[in-house]
């Protein structure tokens, strides 16, 4: 018989970590996409970071709400943090997966197992972190 693999973070902590995501999501600095997303992390320590997008008029120097959270998170607690689960919500109400900037940065962060959940009107979707980021840049030797 195959054994299901038990999951890494409770459903229950999945859906709280969404609304958190939500809800920070109402500090966005958004006036130029008027699209405010939100991000919470929860880390391996058992904390949880978040943050929201913040625009720039110089649009390519908008930092996403995920890079925002991740930022934080270091900066709070130090570069040895591991993120075991993340939630991206917008007051769009639009599925928003981390985009590949995101993914990029995060993939130093997260663990691969770990659930990234977006929640939009047409429901929640979860998918794990190595799903949405299969091959990250690296320069390490494998
Ligand atoms: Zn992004």
């Amino acid at each position: 018989m195959k054994q299901r693999k038990k999951p890494v973070v409770s459903a229950r902590a999945l859906k709280a970590l969404a609304e958190q995501a939500r809800e920070v999501a109402e500090n966005a600095y958004s006036p130029y996409s008027k699209f405010k997303v939100g991000s919470a992390l929860l880390l391996s320590n058992g904390e949880v970071v978040t943050g929201a997008n913040v625009e720039n008029a110089s649009y390519g120097l908008t930092i996403c709400a995920e890079r925002s959270a991740l930022v934080s998170a270091v900066s709070q607690f130090g570069p040895e943090i591991r993120v075991s689960a993340v939630a991206v919500a917008n007051l769009n109400d639009a599925p928003s997966p981390p985009c590949g900037a995101c993914r990029q940065v995060l993939a130093e962060f997260v663990l691969p197992d770990a659930p990234i959940v977006f929640p939009s009107a047409h429901g929640e979707r979860t998918m794990a972190f190595s799903e949405l980021m299969p091959m990250a840049f690296d320069m390490k030797l494998k």
